[in-house]
C-alpha cells in the first residue's frame, strides 16, 4: 500500500486555473526534483527520512517546512473526515505530485462523491483516475533538466504557465506547437504578481484568446 508523504493538508479556496473560487481540499505532497528556479514551496524539494513526523504534527505546523508525515490513501481520506472538511473538491499538488502513483488517492475520494484535481510540471508520468482534472504546468528547462513529457501534455485537462519574460512566451509557444491542444484551455500565471509579469500576462492573453489565471488566494492573503 502506497505511504504519500504529506507536507500539508488544509481546506481553502482553490486560486488558481479554471477551478479558481472553488472550495477545495489541499493536499500537498513532499518531494520535487525539478528545481525551478522562482518556486514558492521549495520547503517540499528533498525528502529527508529524519524530516518525518507524525500526522498530528503535519497538521499543527504553524509555518513551512520541510516535514512530511506518511499516510496511506485511507488514512488521508479518514483525516479529512475527522477534521469536518466540507469541501468536496481534492487539489494533489506539491513538490512534484507525479514523483508517485496517485491513482488509489483519486479513487479513495472519487468513490465518496468528491472530485479531484492534480497540479503537476508535466515532467513526469501521470499516474491518476480517469476522472481526475489534471493542471500541467509546464516547467521548461529548470535547473533539473527534466524535459515535458508528450503524455503530460496530451493528458492536461488545461496548461496553466507561469511567466515573467518574453522569452517564457516563446517557450510556451513552441512547446504548444508540438501537441494539438485545441480543445485545452491555456492559463497564463505571472510570477510573484509582479507588475511586468502581469501586464505582460495580460497582453499575451489578449493576443491570444487564452486565459489569466492571478493566484486569487495570494491577493486575498490566505493559503
Ligand atoms: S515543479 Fe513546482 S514544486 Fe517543483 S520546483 Fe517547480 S514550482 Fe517548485
Amino acid at each position: 500500500m502506497i505511504q504519500y508523504k504529506i507536507n500539508e493538508l488544509f481546506e481553502t479556496i482553490q486560486g488558481e486555473g479554471s477551478f479558481t473560487g472553488q472550495p477545495s481540499i489541499f493536499i500537498r505532497l513532499q518531494g520535487c526534483p525539478v528545481a525551478c528556479s522562482w518556486c514558492d514551496t521549495k520547503h517540499t524539494w528533498d525528502i529527508v527520512l529524519s524530516d518525518e513526523i507524525t500526522q498530528d504534527v503535519m497538521l499543527t505546523k504553524s509555518q513551512e517546512t520541510s516535514q512530511w508525515a506518511a499516510m496511506t490513501a485511507e488514512q488521508i481520506l479518514a483525516l479529512v473526515k475527522e477534521k469536518g472538511f466540507q469541501a468536496k473538491h481534492i487539489v494533489i499538488t506539491g513538490g512534484e505530485p507525479c514523483i508517485v502513483d496517485l491513482i488509489p488517492l483519486c479513487e479513495a475520494f472519487e468513490l465518496l462523491n468528491y472530485s479531484t484535481q492534480v497540479e503537476t510540471s508535466g515532467t513526469f508520468d501521470i499516474k491518476v483516475s480517469g476522472k481526475c482534472w489534471v493542471t500541467v504546468s509546464p516547467k521548461i528547462n529548470m535547473r533539473g533538466g527534466y524535459p515535458i513529457l508528450d503524455s503530460a501534455m496530451l493528458r492536461a485537462n488545461e496548461i496553466k504557465y507561469p511567466i515573467a519574460t518574453e522569452q517564457h512566451v516563446d517557450d510556451l509557444k513552441t512547446l504548444l506547437k508540438k501537441h494539438d491542444m485545441d480543445n485545452t484551455v491555456i492559463y497564463l500565471q505571472p510570477i510573484s504578481q509582479k507588475k511586468r509579469a502581469t501586464e505582460l500576462a495580460i497582453a499575451t492573453c489578449i493576443a491570444n484568446n487564452w486565459r489569466l489565471s492571478v493566484q486569487v488566494h495570494k491577493y486575498l492573503g490566505i493559503e
